[in-house]
């Protein structure tokens, strides 16, 4: 990324030859990326990004569909904020009809449950491949087969599950795909969304002609750069983390399911659909914001619900949705582990949570 920050400072859209250079880059890049997820180049669109993905894909495809009168947006009510405050948005302020499906406890949409809430005006479908509070999979390619058996356009944030399970996107059958490079060990503030030949966008950012017209700013060459190299390296190393990452998880929900009752805890998401990396509970009468900053004072860096919810005490709204009571739904736990995490750390950790939720050191227990 280096280089492009400073010394080869074209823009790839400029005529003179230090903007060529750049815009080989750029399509280098956008090479590396199309042949990692089996598709065409000139259906990425770079965005800043998984929550820009998301938007682009929602308000793109209602606002397109629009001439067509097909309004209706088909959702799940445990999606990532970028999609349910972008659906409830649509609502709200732009006449379009919102259909929020259930999750099931385990936090899965099923096929039949979608064919059933799908009607003549439904323009788009969107479920995100893997959930990024309860590490739930959807089964992603069941559900595209009912939309495309529709005439219905399919979306999936993928930005949890990209960084995990393999992705062909010929295979997968989806129109629409919401990618971030943070996620997968690349810079922050890029991402992209794949969108399918055929499928019609309007796009939400106009200007200049980037992106095939979807999505107009100058190119953020370094870090469109910085994604494609660590989105290269997932390529080659995502199985060999994926089962490193899953021995780690299992020992961590094996360990804390062991050393607290189910009085206390439970796991939450699929016990077997789930990304290889996330482990997720529920601690009953614990406030969860309070377990992170004594978790923090010991070296250990766990979230509760989303990140960008973080300072907010409240319960998860993933988990209530789910039908947890408020008392388990404030003590939402999610522990993910990385390419540097060790067994030992994992066990260190869980005996922490465990003295910390047993001695009640947390004055939250009072919720
Ligand atoms: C992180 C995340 C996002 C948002 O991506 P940003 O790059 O932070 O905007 C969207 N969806 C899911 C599932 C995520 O985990």
């Amino acid at each position: 990324m280096l280089p492009f920050f400073a010394e080869q400072f074209g823009n790839p859209m400029a005529v003179y030859r230090q903007g060529q250079r750049a815009f080989a880059v750029l399509a280098n890049a956008r090479r590396t990326m199309a042949n990692g997820l089996n598709c065409a180049a000139s259906e990425l669109v770079f965005t800043s990004g998984g929550s820009e993905a998301d938007n682009l894909a929602l308000r793109g495809v209602l606002t397109a569909s629009r001439a067509l009168g097909k309004q209706h947006l088909i959702t799940s009510n445990i999606e990532h904020k970028a999609i349910l405050a972008t659906a409830q948005q649509l609502q709200a302020e732009f006449g379009c009809t919102l259909t929020v499906l259930p999750a099931s406890a385990d936090g899965q949409i099923s096929p039949s449950q979608l064919a059933d809430a799908i009607r003549p005006d439904t323009a788009l479908v969107s479920l995100a491949w893997g959930n990024n509070e309860i590490g739930s999979i959807n089964p992603i390619r069941e559900l595209a087969q009912v939309c495309h058996a529709h005439g219905v356009w399919f979306h999936s944030d993928a930005v949890q599950a990209a960084s995990h399970l393999p992705i062909d996107l010929q295979d997968l059958g989806v129109d629409l795909l919401s990618l971030a490079a943070h996620k997968f060990y690349g810079p922050k503030g890029v991402g992209l969304l794949y969108v399918r030949e055929g499928v019609p966008l309007l796009p939400s950012q106009t200007g200049g002609a980037q992106e095939n017209n979807l999505r107009a700013g100058t190119h953020n060459l370094p870090l469109i750069v910085g994604m494609a190299k660590a989105f290269q390296i997932l390529q080659e190393e995502r199985t060999h983390w994926a089962s490193h990452f899953q021995t780690l998880r299992d020992a961590c929900i094996a360990d804390l399911l062991g050393r607290l009752g189910t009085e206390q805890v439970v796991l939450t998401g699929h016990p077997i659909e789930r990304l290889p990396n996330h482990a997720s509970f529920a601690l009953r009468g614990v406030d969860a914001n309070e377990l992170l900053m004594h978790l923090d004072l010991q070296g250990i860096a766990a979230s509760s619900g989303s990140a960008c919810n973080t300072g907010n005490p409240e319960p998860s709204a993933v988990l209530l949705a789910l039908g947890y009571a408020r008392e388990w739904a404030m003590g939402a736990l999610r522990i993910t582990v990385g390419r540097q995490t060790t067994l030992a750390e994992i066990h260190s950790a869980v005996q922490t949570i465990a003295q910390l939720v047993e001695t009640q050191t947390l004055a939250g227990n009072s919720v």
